[in-house]
């Protein structure tokens, strides 16, 4: 073992909390903690653990629960989602898996919500697997480690620190080691003022030596959100026919089909438009979410009679073009008749 692992590892024998969770190598638990401890403080998260081990003591009983019971116990945790699919991963290791939680990393990973720290975490914990785990405290405490400033949030920042927290696990014994890391970044190598004067790997601490703790580790800004305002236009040329329109711009929904669209810089210039329209039909706003966008849309009947980018096409035939999710949903909600009532 290298000093640096053995300091660690001394560092948490003397000083780990006592957290239920830490004291049973069964999978079901060890999943249980770490899905509820997704988004949530360890103090707020134990009672949710109790609760839930208490109602459910294995994973049969999660599995055969009410999802009402299931939702009525998460309540306050925030994220119902979690919550659904926690129920549905049980009932995928009971009916896929027999009740037994797979025993390999690559196995865990076909468990649904499992991804690769989760799958790292049951596999070091339960099975003695040496898979590093990398969570926000072991980031944090390896860029500080090793000085560096790749952005831990990039591609490249996400590859570089799995090599690197790879590298340094004990492997003849990666549960304890990834505890300990894990451990070691929430209360020693804290996000703010961390005990660097008390710290038992100073003298190997990169960012300490480089006093630059403070500005490690380094995250890629999040990309700001961009409102756009949309109006469709439901262009009828012929009884019958609609005009439709391929998007070819490298921009959303490249390829993909739309009624002839105009775009305005804010909302107030959409409002300007829409309140000039003399239209026997303007739909309710549409608010469509996008990673990046915020999109708000209306549709509008128009009575022009051709476009050069757009062809008519019959309507009975819509439905075989792909077209942007929040066209679907305009569908959805008022149906073809639409078409029918504006011809009329
Ligand atoms: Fe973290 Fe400070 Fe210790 Fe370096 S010296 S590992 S920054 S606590």
């Amino acid at each position: 073992m290298s000093p640096i692992q053995a300091e660690i590892i001394a560092w948490y024998l003397a000083n780990k909390r006592s957290l239920p969770w830490r004291e049973t190598q069964n999978p079901y638990f060890i999943w249980l903690s770490e899905i509820i401890l997704q988004q949530t403080r360890v103090d707020q998260g134990m009672a949710y653990y109790h609760k839930f081990v208490d109602a459910f003591p294995t994973v049969f009983d999660l599995a055969e629960a009410e999802e009402q019971l299931v939702l009525n116990l998460w309540q306050g945790l925030g994220y119902y989602s979690r919550a659904r699919n926690l129920h549905a991963t049980a009932k995928q290791v009971v009916h896929e898996f027999q009740g037994i939680f797979p025993s390999s990393y690559e196995g865990l990973l076909r468990l649904k919500g499992v991804g690769p720290y989760t799958a790292a975490a049951i596999a070091s914990f339960s099975f003695d697997l040496p898979h590093a785990v990398l969570d926000g405290n072991v980031f944090r405490v390896l860029s500080r480690l090793y000085n560096w400033s790749t952005p831990i949030n990039s591609t490249q920042g996400k590859k570089d620190f799995e090599k690197l927290a790879q590298e340094l696990l004990v492997q003849e014994n990666p549960g304890l080691f990834n505890q300990a890391m894990m451990e070691f970044g929430a209360l020693q190598c804290k996000p703010a003022q961390p005990n660097c004067p008390d710290c038992p790997i100073q003298v190997y601490c990169g960012a300490f030596g480089a006093q630059t703790v403070d500005a490690l580790p380094v995250k890629l800004k999040k990309q700001s959100v961009r409102n756009r305002y949309f109006v469709f236009e439901l262009i009828q040329s012929a009884p019958g026919t609609i005009l439709l329109e391929k998007r070819h711009a490298k921009d959303i929904w490249q390829h993909l089909y739309q009624f002839p669209l105009r775009e305005f810089d804010d909302m107030e210039s959409k409002q300007a438009y829409l309140s000039t329209l003399n239209t026997s039909f303007q739909s309710k706003e549409y608010k469509h979410i996008l990673s990046h966008q915020h999109l708000f849309c209306h549709f509008v009947g128009r009575n022009m009679q051709a476009s050069d980018v757009a062809e008519p096409i019959s309507i009975l035939e819509l439905d075989q073009y792909p077209i942007p999710r929040v066209i679907e949903r305009f569908l959805e909600d008022y149906g073809l008749d639409i078409f029918e009532s504006q011809a009329r």
